[in-house]
């Protein structure tokens, strides 16, 4: 196992939230998958382990792991969520053909929040910063 998915396990289990199988696996899937995967994508990997889990199960379930800070939700208009396990803060670039997500870290934007405060009075609790552009599989295939 992990020291992620420990560590993970962990935190729910000090906020009181069970830890199912179904729990278990799909934290697992999130932490191994780098695709930033939505509801949809977490069932059509798992539905074949657990044969009684429903999207609706999913969904609950990242939602049980939002509110312990484990799972960040992405959410892209009328696109449907993607998650992305919590790990250190990092940014994203999203190709504009397939929809991948890829993760980069880049550090020190931490400065913005400073300005937005100071300029604003307002009490800064995150950003968000995304990069977008063509992946190199898209360059690829549209190449030929
Ligand atoms: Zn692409
Ligand atoms: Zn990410």
């Amino acid at each position: 196992m992990s020291t992620q998915l420990k560590d993970a396990l962990e935190t729910l289990k000090e906020s009181g939230v069970r830890i199912t199988p179904q729990r278990h696996a799909i934290l697992e899937y999130l932490i191994q998958t780098m695709t930033h995967p939505t509801a949809d994508d977490i069932y059509k990997a798992l539905e074949g382990k657990f044969p009684n889990m429903s999207v609706a199960t999913v969904y609950n379930n990242l939602r049980v792991f939002r509110e312990a800070g484990l799972v960040k939700e992405l959410t892209y208009g009328d696109a449907s969520s993607r998650f992305d396990f919590v790990t250190t803060h990092h940014y994203h670039v999203i190709c504009e053909e397939c929809g991948k997500i890829v993760d980069f870290h880049y550090p020190g934007l931490n400065e913005v929040e400073d300005l937005a405060s100071h300029v604003t009075g307002f009490k800064i609790s995150h950003h968000r910063m995304e990069t977008y552009g063509t992946c190199p599989d898209c360059v690829k295939s549209t190449k030929h």
